[in-house]
């Protein structure tokens, strides 16, 4: 077949430019990295997309201070849909670089995997479009627009903010959101669920000052024990999640998370238990999740025999779509009240609030989009879900309501995306380049 033999060839082409990319240390922090970094970055992903037709290339400063970079290329057919093409050039700081087993900004071969800080999470993505469009030449029926933003990974909202006051000009009938993955290498999915989150703080009070354990303890009401009563209350004894009021017996039905690949993906020890009554895609994907962040008491080095006045806990709570976030977040602070033992005092603080995203699939992009997988991998595409947020879906979904959604990439559970020692497969740039470019050539509205 005439155009993976031509992305075969274009390979070479492709890991020379992704060591380009990974060679620019885009850390989007200036108090780590220096902004030039980013702003090359920009310029690389400017300069690499002309090549391939775009015009109108510019970057666009935004609100957080970032410059995202958007062009257009017009279709062969004009009256065909427009795609918009999505990834960022900024990329996680590498954390402990004494914990890469390769340098960390020198994209390097090993097992036949390519390493570096960026591989996948998203300079990979970047390279992937860019070889499904060389691939592909002059003959791309539809009108493409391409935005590559430069914070993702600062959670800033600077492209966010940038949607909501550009609205037209990131119109488009579908958008290819280029930063989740396959459900491992050669298993074609599209990520098409993603959590919403309730961050809040608890803080419980029942004395006036701290207050010796012996002369008082046993009467005196501890404000750290309360703490501990009222956060026991959030999970039973199976580790679901217990919030009056909240839904906790939701299924997954895409593809499921075999428990031996999860317990090795989380480094469970051996003696320790999945938590909850689900299987593993339920528990992550389809039902709630609370976690304590944090709780403000003695640390055990200095702590005296004193019963605490006051105690705090940060909780961060993950909800499926079908479940209202701030419906969540009422119910979390209702419990967090009910559940205070002695008369404590009890104040919650909201956070931060994100809805969860649900991605319409039953339009012409994502029939076109499971087309050119099963053309590419020669399997059936599966869904997945993905634990955490991407608020910019939500954005999108909520400016464009009409538009397709796709979340896909290269980086599948083996990229480590984020942790050291990142890494991608090549034969994942190369059969998703096939399939996006299959794509490009097959969906109409
Ligand atoms: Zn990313």
């Amino acid at each position: 077949m005439e155009l993976r033999e031509h992305i075969d060839e274009l390979m070479p082409r492709a890991r020379a430019d992704l060591a380009d990319l990974v060679a620019i240390r885009s850390v989007a922090d200036p108090r780590q990295f220096p902004p030039a970094e980013c702003e090359r970055a920009a310029n690389w992903v400017v300069d690499n997309f002309a090549q391939v037709g775009f015009t109108g290339l510019g970057l666009h400063e935004t609100s957080d201070g970032s410059k995202a970079v958007f062009g257009v290329r017009p279709g062969t057919d004009p009256s065909a849909p427009t795609v918009l093409l999505y990834a960022h050039y900024d990329v996680q700081p590498p954390l402990d670089e004494k914990a890469w087993r390769t340098p960390p900004f020198e994209l390097t071969t090993v097992n036949g995997r390519w390493y570096g800080r960026g591989a996948a999470d998203c300079k990979g993505n970047i390279v992937m479009h860019l070889t499904a469009l060389r691939a592909l030449g002059p003959d791309v029926p539809v009108n493409l627009k391409l935005i590559v933003e430069g914070s993702e990974e600062q959670g800033t909202g600077g492209l966010e903010d940038f949607v909501t006051r550009n609205p037209d000009l990131l119109r488009a009938d579908a958008i290819l959101v280029c930063d989740t993955g396959n459900a491992a290498v050669g298993l074609p999915a599209a990520t098409v669920t993603l959590r919403g989150l309730v961050n809040v703080v608890v803080e419980v009070q029942s004395l006036g000052g701290e207050l010796h354990s012996g002369m008082f303890g046993g009467a005196a009401p501890d404000a750290l024990a309360a703490l501990i009563q009222i956060l026991s209350t959030l999970r039973d004894r199976a580790g679901n999640t217990t919030i009056a009021g909240l839904e906790n017996e939701q299924t997954w039905l895409g593809a499921p998370y075999p428990p031996i690949q999860f317990r090795a993906d989380a480094g469970l020890i051996d003696e320790a238990r999945l938590l909850g009554d689900g299987t593993v895609s339920d528990m992550i994907w389809a039902r709630p999740a609370v976690t304590v962040l944090g709780i403000d008491c003695p640390p055990v080095v200095g702590s005296a025999a004193a019963i605490q006045p006051l105690a705090r806990a940060r909780l961060n709570l993950r909800v499926p779509p079908g479940t209202d976030a701030v419906k969540a977040q009422d119910a979390l602070i209702a419990q967090l009240h009910a559940a205070a033992p002695w008369g404590v005092r009890v104040s919650v603080t909201p956070e931060a609030l994100g809805q969860p995203f649900e991605a319409r699939t039953g339009g012409p992009a994502y029939e076109a989009l499971a087309s050119a997988m099963r053309t590419a991998y020669g399997r059936e595409m599966t869904t997945l879900g993905q634990g955490g947020s991407i608020p910019l879906c939500n954005v999108f979904a909520d400016t464009y309501p009409d538009a397709e959604i796709v979340l896909m990439g290269v980086e599948e559970p083996q990229a480590l995306i984020h942790a050291p020692n990142e890494s991608v497969a090549p034969s994942e740039i190369a059969n998703l380049a096939l399939a996006e470019a299959l794509f490009l050539q097959r969906y109409r509205r």
